[in-house]
């Protein structure tokens, strides 16, 4: 059986009622969490995910919003004297700017219980992380703008829409999003299961690219708490080109 649970569906915006952007896919062999936004180790403990299960984290972008929650789950292991290696995959460019955080942080790799894998994807290539989860990245647009600020062009920008192969089943995860190209980065692909972010994109634009993509079924995520009209209308809009639609909550799970 393969479980995917949505730990946070916030926004950057704090809220009383949502975590920041977590969600993790469970198997029988190998369990990745993708991102680990702020607070990331409470909202594990509120679904009562043990952190040792983790076997992986998988990042979009190092918004604080999907990031920010990273070190703090690594102290929670090293406390409970993990001992599994534990793996991070991004794209391989950042491998250095994660260990760099980690030693900032005063995590060294020979100080902390267990050994942290770091593993370098490439946009565009698929990679498996275990037999049941294979993970295509593609480059989309949401940090394009921070380019201007990046004078010596030292800084490699890079967000990650995903398009993971479970067991056959399609799943698109936009991630945090730039254009509504960005949502047609897999339109060649048969979508199983579509999860947007709804704040970075219109209305209007999600619909349109919904409508194209027709996945089966539409979860919407990385919302603020006023976006209760948004989501009403997204719902509402959906039925009518057939694709169900579903305003994911902390704690929802999908079964596959
Ligand atoms: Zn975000
Ligand atoms: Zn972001």
């Amino acid at each position: 059986m393969l479980e995917l649970i949505f730990i946070g569906t916030g926004s950057a915006i704090e809220s009383l009622n949502r975590f920041h952007s977590s969600f993790f896919i469970q198997t029988t062999e190998y369990n990745l969490l993708i991102d680990a936004g702020d607070c990331v180790s409470k909202a594990l403990l509120k679904q009562k995910i043990n952190y040792h299960s983790i076997d992986g984290i998988i990042f979009t972008h190092f918004h604080p919003d999907h990031f920010s929650g990273f070190g703090g789950l690594i102290i929670q292991m090293e406390f409970l004297q993990r001992e599994k290696p534990l793996q991070i995959f991004t794209h391989y460019k950042l491998i250095p700017f994660v260990k760099n955080y980690l030693h900032l942080s005063y995590l060294f790799e020979k100080n902390i219980s267990f050994d942290i894998e770091f593993i370098g994807f490439n946009h565009n290539e698929v990679f498996c992380v275990c037999d049941k989860i294979q993970v295509k990245s593609k480059s989309n647009m949401h940090i394009d703008a921070y380019k201007k600020y990046d004078e010596d062009n030292k800084i490699f920008f890079s967000s990650s829409s995903f398009l993971f192969n479970l067991k056959g089943k399609k799943l698109f995860y936009t991630g945090d999003i730039g254009t509504k190209d960005d949502l047609y980065l897999f339109s060649e692909e048969k979508i199983d299961y579509m999860i947007t972010e709804i704040t970075h994109i219109s209305i209007e634009d999600i619909l349109e690219a919904v409508k194209f993509l027709q996945p089966s079924r539409l979860y919407l995520t990385h919302i603020s708490d006023d976006d209760g009209e948004t989501i009403e209308k997204i719902i509402n809009q959906t039925s009518a080109f057939d694709v169900p639609t579903i305003e994911a909550v902390d704690g929802m799970k999908i079964i596959i």
